[in-house]
């Protein structure tokens, strides 16, 4: 399939490198591509950034058929674009299409025209430590019907937006709210899928969760409220005694690039890595015997986010001495400076654009 370009009229200012937050600006450019069954995915094109026309009884928006990506391109110091393992991403895209009904990508087109449109808008990445493009793929159901059932459209786009370093007061922990009272997915739900509901249905306890002091959500497993799953939309990650320890992938945990990512590096430096159920007693009685070293939320966003204090129950922790543990810092470091290739990268995880 040949992708299509139309010119944009006018080209949008640049922000300093230095102003970028997450998620407010969009570039020149994204990608469209439409699915209807009968000619299946066709019309790629590459457009300028803008508004998508649809019905007000297109079905995404009535019953949250919707699935989307989050990975992002890298300026080396010396302005080459690079990706950090793309075809995972794009493989996980079609994992949650399958589980929401919708038709399979071609994940070597997607990424062929995920390259061409990154070329097209090479000058939108920023160039400041820290600083990238992150990139979202997403595909939404259009049918415009407001009777329950799985769409016969879809539309799938990709848009990208410049975004500033994550710590940008530095790499500090975060507080985090254990809620005993929400869940975020449950047993043979569709926690394990990037869609859009999982994201809807975060924000009560997120929300309570910030109006307490606290960052970031725990999720405990949506079936005895007894094991750890997620933190917020990271992953994590526990230090016990010489062990490192993340939840086991139970079909209700999102299986992060990052998560997988930190399990290698970590086993390629000769640590022990273990996928278990992992309860919250557990971490609590780790934390009396002083076995509990280490906390952290991995995730595309912010790579490692270091946790410095739970409370669950009311009873809230300190972990380790509340400041970064040197195994986050670590494996924040190293995968930063694979990302922005700054080092050798044994694991083929890197992707050059140009
Ligand atoms: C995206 C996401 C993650 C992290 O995945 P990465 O591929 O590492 O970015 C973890 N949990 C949830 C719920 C997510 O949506």
């Amino acid at each position: 399939m040949d992708i299509t370009f139309k010119k944009a009229e006018i080209l949008k200012d640049h922000p300093e490198d230095s102003a970028l937050g997450f998620g407010t600006v969009f570039t020149d450019y994204m990608f469209n591509m439409d699915y209807s069954p009968a000619e299946g995915w066709h019309n790629p094109r590459i457009e300028p950034y803008g508004p998508i026309e649809m019905e007000p009884s297109s079905m995404v928006l009535h019953y949250g058929q919707a699935i989307f990506e989050g990975l992002k391109a890298y300026k080396t110091d010396s302005g080459e674009i690079q990706l950090f393992r793309p075809e995972a991403n794009l493989s996980r895209l079609n994992k949650s299409g399958h589980m929401l009904c919708m038709p399979e990508l071609d994940e070597e087109f997607i990424l062929e025209a995920l390259i061409e449109l990154l070329k097209v808008e090479k000058n939108w990445v920023p160039g400041a430590a820290g600083t990238s493009l992150y990139i979202r793929p997403t595909i939404i159901a259009t049918d415009p019907y407001i009777g329950l059932r799985s769409s016969n459209t879809y539309r799938f786009f990709i848009i990208l937006s410049p975004v500033g370093a994550y710590y940008p007061e530095g790499f500090n922990p975060v507080k985090i709210w254990v809620t005993t009272d929400y869940v975020r997915a449950v047993r043979g739900g569709v926690g394990q899928a990037k869609t859009a509901g999982n994201y809807a249905a975060s924000l009560y306890a997120t929300n309570l969760a910030n109006k307490d002091g606290y960052t970031q959500v725990m999720w405990l497993d949506g079936v005895e409220l007894k094991y750890v799953e997620e933190v917020g939309s990271m992953n994590i990650f526990f230090v016990i005694g010489d062990e490192l320890i993340t939840p086991e992938l139970n079909r209700s945990i999102l299986s992060g690039v990052t998560r997988d990512s930190v399990i290698k590096l970590a086993k390629s430096w000769g640590l022990k890595v273990v996928e278990r159920k992992i309860s919250i007693d557990e971490i609590y009685e780790a934390h009396e015997t002083g076995e509990l070293k280490e906390i952290f939320g991995s995730g595309t966003a912010a790579v490692i986010s270091p946790v410095g204090n739970i409370k669950y129950n009311g009873k809230e922790i300190t972990i380790g001495d509340g400041s970064v543990g040197p195994l986050s810092a670590k494996l924040f470091k190293d995968l930063m400076d694979l990302q922005y290739g700054k080092t050798e990268d044994p694991f083929n995880w890197i992707m050059p654009v140009g």
